[in-house]
């Protein structure tokens, strides 16, 4: 059966799958690896994408879902995530996509907060990504029923861009994971864009989130 991915963000929908492959190759499901391929995204069904109106990551994750389930009828995942400063007080949270202004980009996100940052030392910079997943197997009566679910990754904010990989906040995001390597010293991390896809698709926020549905999509993917 097909499960639609209510988004028109490419790298997650890449994510995602390499994330489901990951999971099914660690359970010896190999076999069902070709289940992948009736994944669809929001984007590739030409649905408009969903304005993000309410005030939480559940709740615009929720919206997604449920907007673009009532259009399909068919099985859908969204999620909301974003980044979690928290000497900033939990900036950007759910305005990381627009952090600096309606018309920003990656590159001016990332401008904007590392100059906001620029005083604080390393060990004050630490922050988290967070996602929130939503899964609507089915609705009655135009009553959805939500399952969300929330992964994080935890780190630090480094002071300059690092690496080509990944996407919005990647380059300046140094995940502690990885610290556990180099005797605890976050100055010898590296970000999750210098980082291998392969790192951020086992420790990553939207891959703890995928690990919690996993069994849930799974059984939408085999019908
Ligand atoms: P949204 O979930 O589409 O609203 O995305 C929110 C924003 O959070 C993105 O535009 C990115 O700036 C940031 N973000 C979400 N997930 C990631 C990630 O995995 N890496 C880096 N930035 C992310």
């Amino acid at each position: 059966m097909k499960l639609v991915l209510a988004t028109h963000n490419q790298h997650k929908l890449k994510e995602f799958k390499a994330i489901l492959k990951r999971i099914i190759l660690e359970r010896n499901l190999s076999n069902d690896l070709s289940i992948l391929d009736s994944i669809v995204s929001a984007e590739d069904l030409r649905i408009e994408e969903v304005v993000e109106s309410e005030f939480s990551f559940a709740d615009n994750s929720s919206l997604k879902a449920q907007t673009v389930y009532k259009t399909t009828k068919l099985p859908t995942v969204a999620d909301d995530s974003g980044l979690i400063v928290k000497i900033l007080g939990a900036a950007p949270g759910i305005l990381s996509a627009r952090w600096s202004g309606k018309h920003g980009n990656d590159k001016t996100n990332i401008d904007l907060l590392l100059s906001q940052l620029s005083d604080i030392p390393f060990e004050g910079r630490s922050a988290y990504f967070t996602c929130f997943m939503t899964l609507i197997k089915s609705a009655e009566n135009d009553n959805c029923d939500v399952k969300t679910v929330e992964g994080q990754c935890q780190g630090f904010i480094n002071d300059k861009p690092m690496g080509q990989g990944g996407f919005g906040y990647d380059p300046i995001f140094m995940p502690e994971a990885y610290f556990g390597n180099y005797q605890n010293s976050p100055t010898q991390g590296r970000s999750l864009a210098d980082l291998p896809n392969s790192f951020k698709n086992l420790h990553s926020h939207r891959a703890k989130a995928v690990e919690q549905l996993f069994d849930d999509i799974y059984k939408i993917l085999k019908k």
